[in-house]
């Protein structure tokens, strides 16, 4: 069950002190293949990224530090799938490309659910190619995964299935790994 309360937090980037919602908790019950987990009760996804209301800096929660000092400031008023985009492009600047992907697939995410498909596409096929170039680097299998599922649900079909059958040729296939692919590779 998700539940939120008031946190004080400060911004790494011009020190503002702000009130935001944070989660004190929440829970899911499996997750999609392309690693949304299926959470019970309120969507907790807009909660899990904040924006400054002085500079603009977003970010998931963890890299603001938690105040103790109460604020009269709130939070940037946006919409969530917004937030996500502003913390992707703020990752991009500091270089995480991981986490850049993250936010570009939860937006996605979110505007999936809004029925804003053309954005959604979007939004995958940005975290598609971020997953895709740290797949290469660090040659990582579950990366290179998430990119293909992200070009799946960008509707970039042909793309995908070259992706799962690379993986799929790949030695010393973890079985979760090799399942997981199967299994969006018969979605396609
Ligand atoms: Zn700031």
């Amino acid at each position: 069950m998700t539940t939120v309360r008031e946190e004080s937090l400060r911004c790494p980037r011009c020190s503002c002190v702000f009130l935001a919602t944070g989660l004190a908790s929440y829970g899911f019950a499996g997750k999609d293949t392309d690693g949304r987990p299926f959470f019970w009760g309120l969507n907790p996804l807009p909660f899990f990224v904040k924006t400054c209301p002085e500079c603009d800096f977003s970010a998931f929660s963890a890299d603001f530090s938690l105040e103790t000092r109460l604020s009269s400031r709130q939070e940037a008023s946006l919409p969530a799938p917004q937030k996500y985009l502003k913390a992707a492009f703020c990752y991009d600047e500091l270089g995480n490309i991981i986490q850049a992907a993250r936010c570009y697939q939860h937006a996605g995410w979110l505007f999936e659910d809004e029925k804003e498909e053309g954005k959604a596409h979007k939004c995958y096929r940005d975290a598609s190619s971020r997953y895709l170039e740290i797949a290469e680097k660090e040659e990582n299998l579950e990366y290179l995964f998430l990119g293909g599922e992200c070009a799946r649900k960008a509707g970039d079909i042909e793309m995908a299935r070259e992706i799962f059958d690379d993986i799929l040729q790949r030695p010393l296939l973890p079985p979760e790994l090799k399942e997981l692919v199967f299994k969006s590779r018969s979605n396609l």
